[in-house]
């Protein structure tokens, strides 16, 4: 029992609630890592969503609401940590949404399918088959799906994927709290921040956003400078905390 006045609540309920579901098979083992390294960089950006993060995160609702055809791609933690963010975001923007996993088994998939479901989600299930360039179970997306996409979005992505989609001519939108990372400078767009944090905000977005704000934002979208302004924040935190 985690006590609700502990410093780190927020936290630890989450871990909790990742853990558990590891243990029934949604969450993988390896995704637990890849949440302690997301949580290390959240440190950095001090846990709060930054100026930077909220213009990434708008200007990926202006990709969303005009794409032709988008999807948004859930893997185990996404599906545990946000299903009911994705249903919204799902209405908001209209995107399909599949789930796409490294740790790939057909048990797996159905277990994310059925609890996105539970929470909403109306998710675009059947036949996958191996479209994309990859040697691991990444590879798997269906042809009227991820495959037809022309913008996806990718919350906790791997490099590989995110770097493939890329070359097929896709804009991919990834949501990593890594600046570093392969995904976050192969991305079309990141947004460094959490990913329980981002959706709301590129939801809320698409609600919002005119025809003529899409435009601007799309024409001067700049990665680059998205990553360059979450590594300063980073930088100058650091720096700051240890003066
Ligand atoms: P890459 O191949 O892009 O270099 P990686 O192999 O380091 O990435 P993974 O292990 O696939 O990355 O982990 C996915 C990424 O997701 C990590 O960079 C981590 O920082 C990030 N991440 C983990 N949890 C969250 C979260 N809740 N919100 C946003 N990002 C997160």
């Amino acid at each position: 029992m985690i006590p609700k006045n502990h410093p780190r609540y927020k936290s630890l309920v989450t871990r909790e609630h990742l853990a558990e579901n590891a243990r029934s098979g949604i969450v993988s083992w390896e995704g637990l890592i890849s949440h302690g390294r997301g949580e290390a960089f959240d440190y950095l950006i001090g846990e709060k969503t930054s100026e930077s993060a909220r213009r990434a995160a708008r200007t990926a609702a202006a990709l969303l609401r005009t794409a032709r055809h988008p999807v948004i791609s859930v893997n185990g933690n996404t599906a545990v940590l946000a299903a009911q963010k994705i249903a919204l975001l799902q209405k908001v923007s209209g995107a399909l949404v599949e789930v796409n996993l490294f740790h790939r088994t057909s048990e797996r998939v159905q277990q994310i399918e059925t609890l996105l479901r539970n929470a909403g989600v109306d998710v675009f299930s059947g036949n996958a088959e191996r479209l994309l360039p990859l040697s691991h179970d990444r590879a798997f997306c269906r042809r009227e799906g991820m495959y037809a996409a022309d913008v996806v979005l990718v919350p906790l992505e791997d490099g590989d994927r995110c770097g493939v989609l890329v070359a097929m001519g896709k804009k991919v939108i990834a949501i990593d709290l890594n600046p570093l990372s392969r995904t976050a400078k192969t991305a079309t767009l990141t947004i460094v921040d959490d990913v329980t944090r981002a959706l709301p905000l590129i939801a809320e977005a698409c609600a919002s956003i005119t025809g003529e704000e899409c435009r601007d934002l799309i024409a001067t979208l700049d990665n680059p400078a998205f990553l360059r302004e979450a590594r300063d924040e980073m930088a100058a935190r650091l720096c700051h905390a240890l003066d």
